[in-house]
Order: structure tokens, then sequence, then C-alpha cells
């Protein structure tokens, strides 16, 4: 069954005269079996046309000049866009002007792989003139019309044909794939956050170190000083594969073999990634003797950096996979102030003051973490009962 909001819209739009189907990755996403995150519907209303249909609802005009108008029906977004044929194509990227047609069919050719050009109608029942359905079947990724020409029109389908082919099963149809190496270099015109994005959401499916494995070509694009050898480059695909789907552990692999801090700039990556990836490459041929060793480091660089570095080190081979139970162990107990038993208003209450309270919390972490102390309120105000109440040297 269609969403009660597809259903309610879909009927205001044929009630009206109009054609109207849903499309794109919600048909896709159905015939996989897995719930669509939303649903797109396109329709041979025209974007005024859409509006007066649903005058008495919010709606969301911010897609209006692409045709798209948003209407909002139980609290979520309709995304309706009228047919439309993309003109010729400027920057790699962006069509020059857009037009709208009376043909589904022509609104289908102007997707980018068959999987993505089926239309399902009121019904429920599948438009699909590209061969969508037999290539979900396949799993196979296949540019709708000839792939160099849907590619030079516009570079970041090179990277959603990657990201496509990264699901369950799912690869690149030969002549896809082969596109898809030859016009890499075009990735360079196009928006690095777009870029960025897709990469990201690539790493946290399951075939991502699959489909990389045949289109370095591609990742030579997006990492401009990736220096690696074919067989460099099949051993840090299958780290990816081994990486569980954590893009972070992913990027750290692929990262190693660039000049790790220029390429985190140039895709304008998060302040917070940057610096947990540069903290975990930097530290990366570090030795531990130990639970305690690797707590005090937790505490020093977070838990989350030392895990990801660990699980790294395993990957790469510098350390020995049992390592991870003392990790995962040290990672349980406390390894910050805000984890302790006590805090600030503890200690005043006891008698600290001023700048002592700092340097006393910070006694009993190195206490807890060294096992001197348990973590535990009355064992850490007894633990330190005969410490001086005032700042060293203050009276
Ligand atoms: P997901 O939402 O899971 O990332 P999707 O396929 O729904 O995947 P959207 O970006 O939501 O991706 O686009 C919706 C549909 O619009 C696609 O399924 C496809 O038919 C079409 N589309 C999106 N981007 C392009 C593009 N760059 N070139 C051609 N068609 C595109
Ligand atoms: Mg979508």
């Amino acid at each position: 069954m269609l969403p009660k909001n597809v259903q309610i819209v879909m009927d205001t739009l044929l009630c009206a005269g109009y054609e109207v189907y849903a499309v794109g990755g919600c048909v896709r996403d159905r015939l996989l079996g897995k719930t669509p995150d939303d649903w797109d519907l396109t329709t041979s209303a025209l974007p005024e046309e859409t509006m007066r249909c649903f005058a008495d609802l919010p709606q969301n005009l911010n897609g209006l000049k692409h045709g798209t108008v948003g209407v909002i029906l139980y609290g979520s977004m309709l995304e309706i866009t009228t047919y439309r044929i993309d003109g010729k194509y400027r920057d790699n990227r962006h069509p020059e002007k857009i037009t709208y047609t009376a043909s589904l069919k022509k609104d289908l050719a102007r997707r980018d792989f068959t999987v993505n050009a089926i239309a399902m109608d009121r019904q429920e029942r599948l438009i699909d003139p590209f061969g969508g359905c037999a290539d979900i079947g396949r799993r196979l990724i296949r540019c709708v019309g000839k792939p160099k020409t849907r590619f030079r029109e516009d570079a970041l389908r090179i990277l959603r044909g990657l990201r496509f082919a990264s699901l369950p099963g799912f690869s690149l149809e030969k002549h896809t794939l082969d596109a898809a190496n030859a016009c890499a270099p075009l990735l360079s015109r196009i928006a690095v956050e777009r870029v960025y994005t897709e990469v990201k959401k690539m790493l946290a499916l399951p075939g991502a170190g699959d489909v990389m494995a045949s289109t370095l070509p591609v990742f030579r694009a997006v990492f401009p000083t990736l220096s690696v050898t074919e067989d460099a480059w099949t051993l840090v695909c299958r780290r990816v594969k081994e990486s569980g789907k954590n893009p972070e552990l992913s990027f750290l692999c692929i990262l190693e073999h660039t000049n790790i801090e220029q390429e985190m700039n140039a895709l304008k990556m998060e302040k917070k990634r940057k610096k947990r990836l540069l903290t975990a490459y930097a530290l990366r041929d570090t030795v531990w003797d130990g639970k305690r060793a690797l707590a005090r480091a937790m505490s020093e660089h977070g838990r989350d950096i030392i895990l990801l570095l660990c699980r790294f080190q395993i990957l790469t081979g510098r350390c020995d996979a049992s390592w991870m139970t003392v990790a995962e162990d040290a990672a349980r107990g406390c390894v910050s102030l805000s984890e302790l038993a006590v805090n600030g208003q503890d200690l005043k209450a006891a008698g600290f003051r001023g700048q002592r309270i700092r340097e006393v919390l910070e006694c009993l972490l190195t206490a807890v973490i060294d096992g001197d102390c348990p973590n535990k309120k009355e064992a850490l105000l007894a633990y330190c009962g005969g410490m001086k109440r005032t700042k060293r040297g203050s009276v």
C-alpha cells in the first residue's frame, strides 16, 4: 500500500485531470523490499497547477525553478515535480534550462540510472521503459542512454552510480563502469560539497570496497594526491570492505595514502571529523602496553578516537585483532572527568576551593584509571580526604 499522504496527493491530482506517478528512489527502494525514506511524485500538472490543487495546504516552493512544489501533509513533505526535459548541460552539472513536457517517458529518460527511472501509478502498476526492473533483479546499475553522454552532462552521476552500486549485491554494468572511469576527470568540476556527500554515503554501504576496487580512476579524481599502486589499492579496498560500513575508518584507509590534511581541507570535511581523523592518523604507529595505557590515551584524546584508531591499527595489521577486546574493556571504564562519580560540587562541599577542585578531579581520574580507587562517590571522597583544600602554593 502507498502511504496515506501519497494516496491523498495522487488522488487530488488525478481528480483534477492530471497524470501523477511515484518515481525515483522510492520506487527503487520499494522494489528492493525497503521502506522508502521519502516519496517523490512526477506529474503532468504545471507547477502553478499543482500549487492551485493544494492551495489549502502548506507548501514549500524552494524547488520551484526546477518545477518542484513541496506539499506538507501529515507533517511530512512530498515533492511533486512537473514532467521535465533537461536542456543542454553547462559546466558538467547544470542544465542550461529545463523544459516541461507532457510525456512521462521523456521525464523518465532524463533520469540517471534505469533503476531510478521506473514510475509507479496510483494502483501500484509499474511503467518501466528502460528495463529498470530487470536491472533491479540483476542488481545492476546502468545508465539510461549512453553512459559517457550522461556522465558528461552531469559528472556527479558518476559518484551517484558508484553509491548505488555499493548497495548490497549490486555492481556497475560494464559500459557504465568504463564510462565512469573514463569520465572521472570531469569530477574536478563538481562542487566539493556534493562530491564529499556522495563519497560519505557510499562508504556507509556494504559494497563500497568492491566497487572501489574497479574504480581507481574515480578515486584518483576525488583524492588528487592519492598515491597507490594497483596492488596497494586492492588492499585499501579490502580494508574498506572489512571496515564494516564505517565511513571514518574507510576514510582513514584511503587517506593514509594521500596528503591527508590537504585532502580533508579540499573536501571541506567537518571540523570535528577532521580532528578525529588527524589525531588517529598521527597516532597510527603508537603501541600501548595494556588497558591502563589505553584508558589514559582515551582520557587524553577521547574514547571514540582511540577506539577508531584501534580498529584502524587492527585493519592495517599494526595490531592483533585481540587488541579490540582490551580497547573495548578500557572504553567501558571511566575515562573523563564528567564520568567520575564525584563532581565539582561534591568537592566544594568537601571543602576544596577554586582551581584546586579541577586538580583534585584530575588526580581522582588518574587514580580510577590506574585502578587505585574505584569510581564510587564515597571511595573517591575518602581517597581525596587527606589532600590539601586550596591551590598548591596558596594559603
Ligand atoms: P536517495 O534519495 O536514496 O539518495 P534517489 O534516487 O531518491 O536516492 P534523489 O537525489 O532523491 O536520489 O533524486 C530522486 C530522483 O531524481 C532519482 O531517483 C533520479 O531519478 C533523479 N535524479 C537525481 N539526481 C539526478 C541526476 N544528477 N541526474 C539525473 N537524474 C537524477
Ligand atoms: Mg530520494
